[in-house]
């Protein structure tokens, strides 16, 4: 241990005052600052202790004041970052699924920044309710008789199992027991629901039939999920939801229809074969999906279809306990508004601009970030290569949407270097590395983000990191 060196470990006063730190005192709070001074004084005696710093050019005020300001400035990012989604997967549920439409956003700030009639009739002026701001676009854009929002699809289906089927029977094809993102498994849901389950068939076949010999008084309702994330193949079959709905007609019970992404148009001319909610609607009396995979809005579950059903959940105590924010309802209805020109929705609603984006388009986009990155360093080799998409989210498992990446490696450092330094720093950047190459996809990039990475890789570029 060098005594000396410790001796001469600078103050925390005179590191504060040091040009590094005054430079921030206007962005980043004092207490801040204070602490990251300390923590950078400690870390230096630290290793002075452990014998690894013996160099008293490192302990000097300035640079204990430059470990400081690193130090300060990741101290003051906010928790949750924006984050450069370069993975090509739209709905990429590590990154918060759905970007938001310019009308939604704007419509958050608008029920943020002021009062609303959020639960006041301003016609009556009285009490209103939540649901009514929601339920009218949803019932005009689907034509079904009543709806309501609650916190995301798994509260959607918790709700309704709750409210149609608690202490009774509720029968489902063991091919349909899914999980989707490990949390949500509907075994699991429907007995914290209350609803005893009632399974049918087996894995790869369930018929009619069996939906029939199981029927009992205790049967509460027939249920339908949407196998979203995965595909049974080869010797199969299930029974269509139009023959679930003649069997509920014949026997009275309820149908459910658990669809999952909430896709509003059809997409099949693009490769996306999933059940649109208007064709669910004709068949189900009440279908649930998430208001943030291919609906492309805030994270919330939607619940459609026949008004003496969803009012009975909405009277639910659970209800109460899964109730959507302002700012949600806010978010979705705008969301929903863009609907009511299809045409339109594909250009505004980011993720369906994302899924349906013109292979011209990719390719013009992934040029320009090739061009860009290999002019940031003469280390950099770029190239433009074709790709296949996924949709994510867990919608639409078996699409392949073909699209366009950059692949690029640095004669300087390696893949894994090169990855990190894109995603640490200011603008994190997430790709993906594939044989030695950095693969960013540029389906999931807005032309501004190309521009932000660019400037990333010129940044990286000058300090010689890449
Ligand atoms: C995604 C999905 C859910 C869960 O929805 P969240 O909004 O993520 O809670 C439930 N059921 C199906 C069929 C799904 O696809």
């Amino acid at each position: 241990m060098d005594k000396e060196l410790i001796r001469s470990l600078p103050q925390v006063d005179a590191v504060l005052r040091n040009e590094y730190l005054t430079e921030l005192d206007d962005r980043i709070p004092h207490a801040i600052l204070l602490s990251a001074a300390r923590k950078a004084i400690d870390s230096a005696r630290q290793r002075i202790l452990s014998g690894e710093l013996t160099d008293a050019a490192e302990i000097s005020v300035e640079s204990i004041a430059k470990a400081a300001a690193d130090i300060a400035e990741e101290a003051s990012m906010p928790g949750l970052r924006r984050v450069i989604n370069a993975t090509g997967v739209t709905l990429h549920t590590n990154m918060g699924r759905a970007r938001l439409s310019k009308s939604a956003c704007k419509a958050v700030i608008e029920a943020a920044s002021n009062y609303s009639d959020l639960e006041y009739d301003i016609e009556a002026g009285q009490r209103g309710s939540r649901h009514s701001h929601i339920e009218k676009t949803i019932t005009d854009i689907t034509g079904a008789e009543a709806a309501m929002a609650v916190n995301n699809n798994a509260a959607a289906v918790m709700l309704c199992l709750s409210a149609l089927g608690r202490g009774r029977e509720i029968i489902i094809s063991r091919g349909e027991l899914v999980e989707i993102g490990g949390s949500f498994r509907i075994p699991d849901i429907m007995e914290q629901s209350g609803a005893i389950l009632a399974e049918v068939g087996t894995t790869n076949k369930t018929h009619l039939a069996d939906y029939e010999n199981r029927l009992t008084e205790e049967t509460a309702a027939l249920l339908k999920v949407h196998t979203s994330n995965y595909k049974i193949v080869g010797f199969t079959e299930d029974v269509s939801l139009e023959d679930l709905a003649a069997l509920g007609a014949k026997t009275g019970l309820p149908v459910i229809f658990d669809l999952g992404s909430g896709l509003m148009t059809d997409l099949r001319g693009i490769g996306i074969d999933e059940p649109t909610v208007k064709d669910s609607l004709k068949y189900a009396d009440v279908i649930m999906f998430s208001g943030d995979k291919l609906l492309g809005g805030p994270q919330c579950g939607i619940i459609a279809g026949k008004k003496q059903y969803v009012d009975m959940m909405k009277k639910h105590p659970l209800a109460r306990a899964f109730r959507v924010d302002k700012m949600t309802i806010a978010a979705l209805e705008a969301t929903l508004r863009e609907y009511y020109d299809v045409e339109k929705a594909l250009e505004n609603v980011p993720v369906l601009a994302s899924v349906a984006a013109p292979r011209e388009k990719l390719r013009t986009r992934a040029n320009h970030l090739a061009k860009g990155l290999e002019k940031a360093s003469p280390s950099i080799r770029a190239k433009v290569t074709k790709c296949i998409d996924q949709v994510g989210g867990g919608s639409a498992p078996t699409a392949e949407l073909s699209g366009f990446a950059v692949a690029f490696y640095s004669d300087k450092v390696s893949a894994d270097e090169l990855e990190k330094a894109f995603r640490l720093g200011k603008v994190p950047v997430v790709g993906r590395i594939n044989k030695d190459n950095l693969i960013f996809d540029v389906r999931t990039v807005t032309d501004a983000e190309i521009k932000l990475i660019i400037e990333k890789a010129e940044r990286l570029g000058a300090e010689g990191r890449i």
